[in-house]
């Protein structure tokens, strides 16, 4: 199984347009992965996660090609991770539907674009200029799905209540969690967590704030990464095996790529970046 990163970026990217500091100013000058785009990821090629206002940035150079993405988990509707505009704005190819899954409150918006994009072919307002066919599909929360192969079953996440953010456990040849956005994990999580039964091969944590400077509870540092490390290592979730990678950063976490690399190694983590692949 693989699992590739084209956006790792918190909500504004790295280098934040208007900011000079010194992680955007590093950035500027350094550029590779000290560059971060918004939220978005790609399982075996085919299962997406997110799709956010850089999307179109992802297909222009981050080689993404959402031509082979039939399915995509949308974590939550914040615009770092969700772009319906986009999202509704692209050709059928060989007449498969694009599969879009998120709560109902993330998910609303998307199905309301789709519900007056039809109503306005109908009523002639509008002239159909391809036959994409876009599906907004809503999930709930610990309901395990089937979507293209994978089972997939949503957690609640510590982050935008109002729109039920969502982390995802995916299940295919192996393991996957994905905690994006969250901070430490809500109650019931850790509970379904307990008792699911399963070993993850890769986890993929929030790392959005500087080390020890929990600003939020709505997102994660290297301490409550390491706290989440801990609890799934101790409920038997997780073992030496399993890869643990960081991202969603920002400058908030005040550290250049390299940086936060070599402090993250000393606690176990690895740092995604944009467009990095881990095989497992
Ligand atoms: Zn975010
Ligand atoms: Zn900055
Ligand atoms: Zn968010």
């Amino acid at each position: 199984m693989k699992i590739t990163y084209y956006g790792t970026g918190a909500g504004a990217g790295i280098p934040e347009i208007f900011c000079s500091c010194r992680v955007c100013e590093h950035a500027r000058a350094h550029r590779g992965p000290n560059i971060r785009t918004r939220s978005q990821a790609v399982v075996d090629g085919c299962l997406g996660i997110d799709f956010s206002v850089d999307a179109f940035m992802h297909t222009l150079y981050g080689g993404l090609d959402m031509r082979q993405v039939r399915n995509v988990l949308i974590t939550h509707s914040h615009h770092d991770h969700f772009m319906p505009a986009d999202a509704i704005s692209r050709p059928l190819w060989e007449g498969e539907p694009m599969r879009f899954y998120a709560s109902e409150k993330s998910g609303k918006g998307m199905r309301n674009a789709i519900e007056s994009n039809e109503k306005a072919y109908r009523e002639g307002r509008r002239i159909r200029t391809s036959d994409y066919a876009p599906e907004m599909h809503f999930l709930e929360m610990f309901t395990p799905v089937q979507i293209g192969g994978y089972t997939v079953t949503p957690l609640r996440a510590r982050h935008a209540e109002a729109v039920d953010a969502m982390l995802f456990i995916i299940q295919g040849e192996k393991n996957i969690l994905w905690c994006h956005d969250t901070g430490l994990l809500p109650e019931d999580t850790k509970e379904y967590l307990k008792n699911c039964g399963i070993s993850f091969d890769f986890v993929s944590l929030d790392c959005t704030l500087a080390r020890g400077k929990q600003i939020t509870k709505s997102h994660m540092d290297l301490e409550w990464c390491t706290e989440t490390a801990a609890f799934l290592r101790e409920i038997g979730c997780i073992d030496d095996h399993t890869i643990l990678a960081l991202s969603h950063i920002g400058h908030l976490v005040e550290r250049t790529h390299r940086e936060l690399e070599e402090e993250a190694a000393a606690l176990g983590f690895t740092v995604a970046y944009d467009g990095k692949t881990y095989e497992f």
